[in-house]
């Protein structure tokens, strides 16, 4: 048996940022990293954008890196099968077992697909699954996707050359993200060509490093969650010359899957609706049907926890996640839990929810270290400054996003106002007041307005003076709060 003070179960990047920060704090302790992947995710470049807003780039390399860059940091390529908590001991695939005086449990999540085991729908989670979806996709005509999160958004944007099918639960496309005068806003690059080259944009970047990257046929263990960027190493393009062919179905879901097979007997085929050959047919909940190559299920994810479950007493959220307090700790003592496995349980500031993204794997993860090493040295910690304000640069359908507070009217009910300001192909500003201050703003393009309304969300000044003059575009504002 092995002895750490520290293991952290996970190489994505939560688990990383952890291990890393243990690392250089205790660089005479041994720390360990057990991951199910052959491949780390290491955060580079990174930037303060704002008080809360960051900029970095992720790279995908060996694990040796790490070891080379921390000598107190070992990286062991097996995946945990069995905790024991009681006893402080993991089990690894490999049969080893370790002792450990503190765990982080960093295992991420994985898609939650539609159906399961049917080779004609795919998920999109890894290196490995994005290989396999823009391999199919290089021979497709029609795909069929589900999902209105942020991964469905980008994919439906990114695919040329195949006509997609766009099935939506809700009155508006993108609604985790944006609300539906957003929607209205961005869609028009839906039908409109591709631009060649991407507009400049400060966002996270993905990169992989191609000289590294391991053979993926019949690589082992789960990998880590791809970020942003994840489509721009690689081509989505179909077998047609067309650019965008996007059809959106609101307001339904797949009821129903038929392979061929079963296709041609039903009575949908004997009703001869002439709805071609393929691979596999989608029913939904408004009546219609589609056939197609495969079907793209990003309906969200699954926290990976199921090693960690057996013969413990983890509480769990609603959404499957590990709990976790304020110092990323779960209900069972010495086990912490940092970024998608994880389901944060503390009271949270008024401007701050948690989504499973790359920014909070990598706050979650640092600050979850923090947490072990106060806990280790008897040190009091404080909730990060990072949880008091939820933001989130990204890009949709080539335009600049950004996310601030309760951008969504989140939890308000019918206690808010928005103020509104959009010029169509330029810039979408909106923000949400309550009692008069702001509580969250979605801005997209280049309104420049990130900085300023950060701090009116944080410092909660009343705005009612200023009526609708908040978003008068010949007023400058920065000039105005600074
Ligand atoms: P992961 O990155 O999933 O890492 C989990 C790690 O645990 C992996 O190394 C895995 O090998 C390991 N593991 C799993 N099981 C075990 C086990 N039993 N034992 C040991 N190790 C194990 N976020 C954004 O902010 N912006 C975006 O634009 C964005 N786009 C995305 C696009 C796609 C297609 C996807 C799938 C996700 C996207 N995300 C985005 C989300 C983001 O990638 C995740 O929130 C983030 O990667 C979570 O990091 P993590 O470290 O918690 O988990």
């Amino acid at each position: 048996m092995e002895a750490a003070k520290f293991v952290v179960a996970g190489g994505g990047i939560a688990g990383v940022t952890c291990a890393q920060q243990l690392a250089s704090q205790f660089p005479s302790l041994d720390i360990v990293l057990l991951t199910a992947a052959p491949m780390v995710k290491t955060v580079s470049n990174f930037r303060q954008v704002s008080k809360t807003l960051e900029d970095f780039e992720v790279e995908e390399q060996p694990s040796s890196v790490l070891e080379e860059k921390y000598p107190n940091l070992k990286v062991i390529q097996s995946a945990v099968t069995v905790l024991h908590a009681k006893q402080h001991t993991l089990l690894t695939e490999n049969g080893q077992v370790f002792h450990y005086e503190k765990l982080c449990v960093c295992t991420g999540a994985r898609p939650k697909l539609i159906i399961q085991d049917n080779p004609h729908v795919l998920g999109i989670r890894d290196t490995d699954s994005a290989q396999e979806f823009q391999k199919r996709l290089s021979s497709a005509k029609r795909i069929v996707v589900v999902g209105n999160g942020g991964i469905a958004l980008e994919l439906v944007y990114e695919v040329e050359g195949c006509e997609v099918i766009w099935a939506v639960k809700d009155k508006a496309i993108g609604n985790a993200f944006i609300d539906a005068g957003a929607a209205q806003f961005i869609i028009p690059s839906l039908e409109a060509e591709k631009p060649k080259k991407a507009l400049p944009c400060k966002r996270t970047r993905y990169t992989t490093d191609k000289d590294t990257a391991p053979n993926t046929a019949g690589s082992e263990g789960p990998g880590s969650a791809l970020g942003p960027d994840w489509h721009e190493s690689i081509s989505l393009r179909g077998a047609e010359q067309v650019s965008h062919r996007v059809h959106v179905e609101y307001e339904c879901e797949i009821e129903k899957v038929y392979s061929q097979q079963e296709f041609m007997q039903s009575p949908l085929y004997t009703q001869k609706t002439n709805l071609g050959v393929w691979p596999i047919y989608a029913q939904l909940s408004n009546g219609k049907t589609y056939g197609c190559d495969f079907i793209v299920s990003a309906t969200g994810v699954v926290p990976n926890t199921e090693p960690f479950l057996h013969g413990n007493n983890f509480d769990l959220a609603e959404d499957h996640g590990l709990k976790v307090d304020e110092h990323m700790q779960t209900s069972e003592p010495d086990v912490y839990a940092a970024g998608d496995v994880c389901t944060a349980g503390w009271e949270p500031s008024a401007f701050w929810q948690q989504m499973r993204l790359w920014t909070q794997a990598r706050q979650m993860g640092w600050y979850a270290a923090r947490s072990m090493a106060a806990d280790i040295l008897g040190e009091a910690i404080e909730l990060d400054f990072c949880f008091e304000l939820f933001s989130h640069i990204t890009k949709f359908f080539n335009y600049k996003v950004v996310l601030l507070g309760k951008f969504n009217a989140q939890g308000l009910g019918q206690d808010h106002e928005l103020l509104v300001r959009c010029t169509k192909g330029l810039e979408y500003v909106k923000v949400v007041l309550r009692g008069g201050r702001m509580m969250g703003a979605i801005l997209i393009g280049e309104t420049d307005l990130e900085e300023t309304f950060e701090n009116l969300i944080l410092n909660q000044m009343d705005l009612s003076p200023y009526g609708q003059e908040l978003l008068n575009p010949n007023i400058d504002i920065e000039d105005y709060f600074d």
